[in-house]
């Protein structure tokens, strides 16, 4: 079972919130319990997640390059059933195994902190349905330690997802979950040359721009040429550019990217 459908089981064992329904929730730096849900983590890490992390740990106003994230930070395992790259935030060392962003007033990377995080205490779990759009449940994560659900707040889950600034990582996320079960679909996982180019183009945006610049790859696609520079110059566009890429070249066809005419 890969780490994607051992989340979705889990998530599935617990207590779904249904579209309309509220829940009670509130963390702040003065609940007993702050800081404690942020260690020993199975945090499973998505290429916008990584883009978004790269960008909190910036120094000199550029993202943490990807080889220092990689290194410092990821674990990179492999996804039985796609052959895909799965990566997971490495916990520090130490009593408790801390989240390595972990601080004593909060989470230090706030402002980038992955989807997860985010919409915790709320699970999400997404595939893709019959049409082939994207199916979207949400649970109840509903943890012993957490005093959270004691306080006086109430939400619905469009109010929750929207306090949490979670439209944008939910959106990549959902193309990310496309892209899985499209390869999934095949009944076969790339091998490992294979999956080294996803993880270069998917999870090293900072790589992957320099390699599309070395290899001349616009050469072979109808790519036009403001969306060219925009690739080589914004880790969004180019992680736009790199979902349909990988998409192409392991499924042989992309509805955004065409072969040059
Ligand atoms: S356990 Fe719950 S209330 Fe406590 S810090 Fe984590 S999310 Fe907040
Ligand atoms: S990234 Fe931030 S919110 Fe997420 S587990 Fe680490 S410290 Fe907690």
């Amino acid at each position: 079972m890969s780490e994607n459908d051992a989340s979705q089981a889990f998530l599935e064992s617990l207590p779904e919130v249904k579209p309309g329904e509220r829940f009670q929730f509130a963390c702040h730096p003065e609940v007993k319990c702050f800081n404690a849900c942020c260690a020993d983590l199975n945090l499973m890490l998505t290429p916008y997640d990584v883009l978004r992390l790269r960008q909190g740990l910036a120094r000199f106003g550029q993202p943490m390059s990807s080889r220092d994230f990689m290194t410092a930070h990821a674990h990179v395992g492999q996804a039985p059933d796609t052959g895909f790259p799965a990566l997971a935030l490495v916990m520090a060392e130490g009593a408790g195994k801390p989240c390595p962003f972990v601080r004593h007033d909060g989470c230090s990377v706030y402002a980038h902190r992955p989807g997860a995080c985010r919409t915790y205490p709320i699970g999400r779990a997404s595939k893709l349905g019959q049409d082939g759009g994207i199916v979207e449940q949400f649970f109840l994560v509903k943890e012993r330690h957490c005093v959270g659900f004691l306080e006086d707040r109430h939400w619905d889950l469009d109010a929750w997802l929207s306090d949490q600034g979670l439209a944008a990582y939910n959106a990549w996320n959902d193309r990310y979950v496309r892209l899985l079960a499209r390869q999934k679909k095949t009944g076969r996982a790339i091998d490992n040359r294979r999956a080294t180019m996803v993880l270069m183009a998917l999870y090293q945006l900072d790589s992957f721009q320099g390699f599309v610049k070395d290899m001349n790859l616009f050469r072979r696609l109808d790519v036009s040429e403001e969306r060219q520079a925009a690739v080589l110059a914004d880790e969004e566009a180019a992680l736009d550019f790199a979902l349909q890429w990988v998409e192409l070249v392991l499924l042989g066809d992309c509805e955004g990217l065409r072969p040059a005419p």
